[in-house]
């Protein structure tokens, strides 16, 4: 897969002649790959060049220009000079290609247009409907180009080139428009390799026991990969072995029949089989991929606060559920904040004004706590900080320093500049991780108790349980309060 993906960073849109050259090497190899294929009988027609070029050009929308099919053109014109005899129906046979290749990629780019939004790289379906379409004018101007070539007949050369640019679309299409650089570090568990195991026994399997079934043997296996494995992946194991069966039929290591030589109605057969089979996992896989992407919205959705982006209550919980898994105890200090007479700033400012400074004051606390401490919004203008912070003098001391931060920060709002103070209570104690929450839940008690205390004594201060109530701090009178 190593040098189809360096191919792929190859093309940009601003250098013209750069993309020309690419296109014209990838069009001369694969074109040579397919010719060299077609000299080994067993291997007959089995043309990747369509499916490589259509994913290409669907893949990059700039490239769909007339000039840059004239060069993908040209260059099977020019591979066939040289090599075929074939004269003037090379012209209407690469034209077939051709006409694959720009349907193809005309239709999934119409497909991205039409639908902006839509996260996935391909849709399995469509795609599927699009290399039908494709492979039928493809194969219908290609049979007309090689009518006489070799005494063939219309007909079951229309049958061939249509099955084998369908099954070879379907399978090498959206291989090329998932496919991905992969991940700088991949470990494999060996455990992972069991779809691919799986695989391999059902492809084995369909040699030895043959038939018209066979074909499907490789299906739960495939579809087991779809779940398992990221979609590039998928795409990649599906063509392998829907590659794989065509060879093993052609070759009739598979033996789908029991008369030995095979009937192009048969391979007709077979081909679109397989091709019917590939398009199952690619769906699987792209639904998969959509579903974990939706849960992985709904969750993040779920779990920080919409206004203010800090956690939210339940995301709170969870944050403390995964932090359970790591096996150390350490000193946990709650803190439950109450911003001072907020309702104030909604009568006098408005709730939108009231909505920016909650969104403000979070950051502001968020940015004091730093990374290591969680801060969530448990519900109106009430937060909750939790940090590890050794004991409670220092769980006290970033209280006082959030408390200061905020009476000394000028929160702004339609050129005005408000000050507002918070009110804080403290709980700290000693937690085992694997207790996080339930202790958390204690502190949180504590935490509410003693931030009443601090609404009682006049707001603007932090009270604790060791300091007791001296531990207040006398509110910094510059700040004005509204
Ligand atoms: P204190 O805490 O000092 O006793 O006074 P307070 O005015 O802050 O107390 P209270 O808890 O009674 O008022 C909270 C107000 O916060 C009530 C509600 O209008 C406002 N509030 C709650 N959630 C939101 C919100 O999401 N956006 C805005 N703008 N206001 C909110
Ligand atoms: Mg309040
Ligand atoms: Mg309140």
């Amino acid at each position: 897969m190593g040098p189809a993906i360096s191919s792929f960073t190859f093309f940009r849109p601003e250098s013209a002649l750069r993309n020309a050259v690419g296109i014209f090497i990838l069009t001369t190899l694969f074109y040579f790959i397919g010719a060299e294929l077609r000299l080994v009988e067993a291997l007959s027609l089995f043309w990747p060049l369509n499916g490589v070029m259509a994913g290409i050009f669907a893949r990059y929308a700039y490239l769909n220009r007339l000039h840059y099919y004239a060069v993908s053109y040209v260059a099977m014109l020019l591979y066939d000079a040289f090599t075929t005899s074939w004269g003037m129906a090379s012209l209407v046979i690469n034209l077939s290609n051709m006409v694959f290749i720009v349907t193809v990629a005309l239709l999934v780019l119409r497909d991205k247009r039409l639908r902006k939004t839509t996260p996935d790289p391909i849709n399995a379906l469509r795609l599927f409907n699009y290399c039908l379409v494709a492979a039928l004018l493809c194969a219908l101007l290609g049979a007309v180009g090689s009518v006489g070539i070799d005494s063939h007949t219309f007909w079951p050369l229309f049958a061939d080139w249509f099955s084998e640019q369908f099954s070879t679309g379907v399978l090498i299409v959206p291989c090329i428009l998932a496919m991905k650089m992969p991940a700088q570090r991949m470990r494999v568990r060996p455990e992972q390799l069991l779809p691919v195991l799986a695989l391999t026994m059902s492809v084995i399997a369909s040699v030895v026991i043959g038939g018209a079934g066979a074909l499907a043997f490789p299906l739960p296996a495939l579809i087991w990969c779809a779940v398992r494995y990221s979609l590039p992946t998928t795409c990649l194991i599906t063509f392998v072995t829907g590659a794989t069966e065509v060879v093993l039929v052609a070759n009739s290591v598979i033996n789908i029949a029991v008369e030995a030589p095979l009937s192009t109605p048969l391979m007709f057969s077979a081909r679109l089989g397989i091709a019917t089979m590939a398009i199952c996992p690619v769906m699987v896989s792209v639904s998969v991929a959509a579903i974990n992407s939706l849960i992985h919205q709904v969750s993040l959705r779920a779990d920080y606060d919409f206004l203010t982006h800090v956690y939210s209550r339940s995301g709170l919980y969870e944050a403390l559920k995964h932090e359970e898994a790591h096996r150390h105890s350490r000193f946990l200090t709650v803190m439950l904040l109450d911003i001072d007479y907020f309702k104030s700033i909604n009568d006098n400012y408005g709730h939108e004004c009231g909505d920016r400074v909650l969104t403000t004051f979070a950051h502001k606390v968020q940015q004091v706590v730093g990374e290591d401490g969680m801060v969530a919004r448990m519900g109106g203008e009430e937060f909750a900080v939790v940090v590890n912070a050794g004991d409670e003098q220092h769980g006290f001391a970033l209280a006082e320093r959030i408390r200061q931060a905020i009476a000394h920060h000028p929160f702004t709002w339609r050129q005005q500049t408000i000050f507002l103070t918070v009110s804080i209570g403290l709980g700290s104690g000693k937690a085992e991780s694997w207790q996080l929450t339930e202790v958390f839940n204690r502190l949180m008690a504590e935490a509410d108790d003693f931030l009443y205390r601090s609404k009682k004594a006049g707001r603007n201060r932090t009270s604790a349980r060791l300091l007791h109530e001296t531990g207040v701090v006398n509110a910094d009178r510059g700040t004005e309060r509204v």
